[in-house]
């Protein structure tokens, strides 16, 4: 219980800041998180939210400022969660998000002593991503696109979203603008009416081929292909337009149904020298740039020679695999969304790779799979989505009995949850590199290299 109570104000002192990058204050051991709120910053808030274990405060007055604090823009960025680190300087974040790694090795792992180099940023923190998923809804008779409030669905209007490639942010209200001139009516989330839902826009960072993904509730689109000419007139860019339909009361973007409306059903881009087709549902790393350091990384911490057999486990498109397939005997890759398998499989035969295999599936069933039919890796990579891996994958990477395993993470927590399973069957952590791929925002990557013990 605490003594905090709604809708009060309070002065606080900030002393510490959630992974979330929220500022956190404790009134009689009660915390409090805060947005917009460093450590050491005095602040008067009032508790807008008062739950069991913690609650939310708001700013209503800074007595003093962090040096570390940094002008924000638009503080629609931090209240959508675009940019919700944006208050902060980039080395700040950089640090932050090196100690993120180093609590959760210390308190979840219990590897103190491992150590962990400083995150490696970019010269440029801005302007980065490569793709967008943009709402649209209607407001006032018009079509309006922007980022939902923070754990709502209340649309904030954005024209710059400070962290997207800017040709996108353009194209996202080209698109719009046209969708209203064809009178496209917005898709009502309440009555799963209506039915544009989002534009989904990707842009090659080197090709600079762009992809416009057209999300609608239902299949018959009235002057689709009109539309979609118009878009190509407009940007030139553009190579690929595609309608995906999704008619289910759901918070997950596409549907899996898919119609070409224009041009192509891939775009390309290049990594580390070699191109990609890149399929509407296909994995792809958004920030480009950081993609390239962060595969080098690991590439160097695998020391590769021509007699190793390596796996690449949730390997997407194939672009780790296929970035290091010349320097080893034979790449295994294993991805569940078969898309991205086609894309991987194309992406080794255009790039002339013929020393690589892809399979479809959950890389939990292929692994073991593998394990029996005695293939027997030297190298493992792994690169799972946020929940990181499953024991059953774990298990059998280890039967299998490699001499490295290298572990990209997009998540410190499950990472050391991980790595203190490894740890235990006799694979030991030996060091981690933070690579920032997400500028002005709290998501962490890194990369591990793990050696069998001896
Ligand atoms: N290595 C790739 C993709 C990393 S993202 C790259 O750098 O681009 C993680 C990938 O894991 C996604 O493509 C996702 O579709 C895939 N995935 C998610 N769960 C999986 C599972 N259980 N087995 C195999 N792949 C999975």
């Amino acid at each position: 219980m605490t003594s905090v109570e709604k809708n009060k104000t309070y002065t606080v002192t900030i002393d510490d800041l959630s992974h979330e990058g929220l500022g956190v204050a404790h009134i009689d051991g009660y915390p409090l998180f805060i947005e917009n709120a460093l450590p050491e910053e005095e602040i008067k808030i009032k508790a807008v939210k008062v739950g069991k274990k913690f609650g939310y405060g708001k700013v209503m007055e800074r007595f003093n400022s962090n040096p570390e604090r940094q002008e924000v823009k638009d503080l629609d960025l931090l209240r959508s969660g675009i940019a919700p680190l944006s208050h902060m300087t980039y080395e700040y974040q950089l640090r932050f998000k090196q100690q993120q790694v180093e609590k959760v090795l210390k308190t979840i792992a219990k590897l103190p002593d491992l150590s962990v180099a400083a995150t490696l940023g970019m010269e440029h923190p801005f302007e980065y991503r490569n793709k967008a998923q943009i709402p649209v809804q209607k407001v006032d008779n018009q079509l309006m696109t922007g980022f939902y409030r923070k754990n709502s669905h209340d649309l904030l209007p954005i024209e710059d979203y400070l962290i997207q490639d800017p040709k996108i942010d353009q194209a996202i209200t080209t698109v719009r603008d046209i969708l209203q001139r064809f009178k496209v009516k917005a898709y009502n989330e309440r009555e799963n009416t209506g039915f544009i839902r989002h534009i989904v826009i990707r842009r090659g960072h080197y090709s600079h081929e762009m992809m416009i993904i057209l999300v609608t509730r239902a299949e018959r689109f009235f002057k689709g292909a009109e539309i979609a000419e118009t878009i190509k007139a407009e940007l030139p860019e553009v190579v690929s337009v595609i309608q995906n339909i999704n008619p289910e009361k759901t918070n997950v973007i596409m549907g899996r149904d898919e119609k070409i409306l224009y041009g192509k059903a891939t775009i390309n881009d290049t990594l580390l020298g070699k191109t990609y087709q890149i399929s509407p549902q296909s994995f792809y790393q958004v920030n480009t740039e950081q993609t390239e350091i962060l595969y080098q990384t690991a590439i160097e911490f695998a020391d590769l020679n021509s007699e190793d057999i390596v796996v690449d486990a949730y390997c997407g498109i194939g672009t780790i695999g296929l970035s290091l397939a010349e320097k080893v005997k034979h790449v295994y890759g294993v991805e569940i969304v078969p898309q991205a398998i086609e894309d991987a499989k194309a992406n080794a035969k255009n790039n002339g790779i013929k020393n690589a295999n892809y399979e479809i599936g959950k890389a939990e069933k292929i692994m073991p799979r593998w394990a029996r039919e005695g293939i027997e890796p030297s190298v493992v990579f792994v690169d799972p989505p946020r929940k990181g891996l499953d024991e059953k994958f774990i298990e059998a990477s280890v039967a299998v009995n490699p001499n490295k395993i290298i572990y990209i993470s997009c998540n410190p927590a499950t990472l050391a949850r991980d790595l203190r399973r490894y740890e235990d069957l006799g694979y030991r952590a030996v060091k981690v590199q933070p690579v920032d791929l997400f500028p002005q925002t709290h998501h962490v990557e890194s990369v591990t290299l793990l050696v069998k013990a001896v």
